[in-house]
């Protein structure tokens, strides 16, 4: 073969053939690619209290924290109802003492055994792990995403309410 006999070879057939079938099976293979995480929405609440839970899936909540990532000033990326650590979706909703408090009045009110919640999609997936009826199951839900969305408002209220520097 001489330099410049250039062929071509598709790689994507072992004898080095073309064919838009061979395209169309690769393309058919790889297209659906099974999410992570997939939001549970639940008719019995309004949508505005569903899409805090489905924002924060989309990672589209704007935490101060992703604020600043966004070159978006902000007066300090402190947790506004804590103030001691930085305000991330983790922290908001899992580990400030106020979360923390709000999920176990729930769990004790709901009479369920206390859990324990290492990010977001935890909270968002008690329902699925506990025991109960699925009438029950979307009952507990409502009460976590409603809960969701006060701790959202509570903390959307507190960052409206400072002063700017
Ligand atoms: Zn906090």
């Amino acid at each position: 073969m001489r330099p410049w006999d250039d062929k071509v070879f598709w790689l994507g057939d072992e004898a080095g053939g073309f064919s838009v079938r061979d395209i169309k099976v690769k393309i058919a293979a790889n297209a659906y690619i099974e999410p992570e995480f997939v939001f549970d929405w639940n008719h019995l609440v309004p949508m505005k209290v569903s899409f805090v839970g489905w924002w924060v899936v989309l990672d589209r909540l704007p935490t101060l924290v992703a604020l600043a990532k966004k070159n978006i000033p902000v007066c300090s990326n402190l947790c506004p109802i804590c103030g001691e650590f930085e305000e991330s979706v983790e922290h908001i909703f899992i580990s400030c003492g106020l979360a923390q408090s709000l999920w176990c009045v729930i769990s004790q009110w709901c009479k369920m055994p206390e859990f324990f919640l290492f990010n977001f999609w935890d909270l968002l997936e008690v329902h699925k792990d506990s025991r109960l009826s699925s009438s029950k199951a979307n009952i507990l839900q409502v009460v976590y995403l409603i809960a969701t969305w006060c701790l959202c408002k509570k903390r959307n209220d507190l960052v409206q309410s400072r002063v700017p520097i």
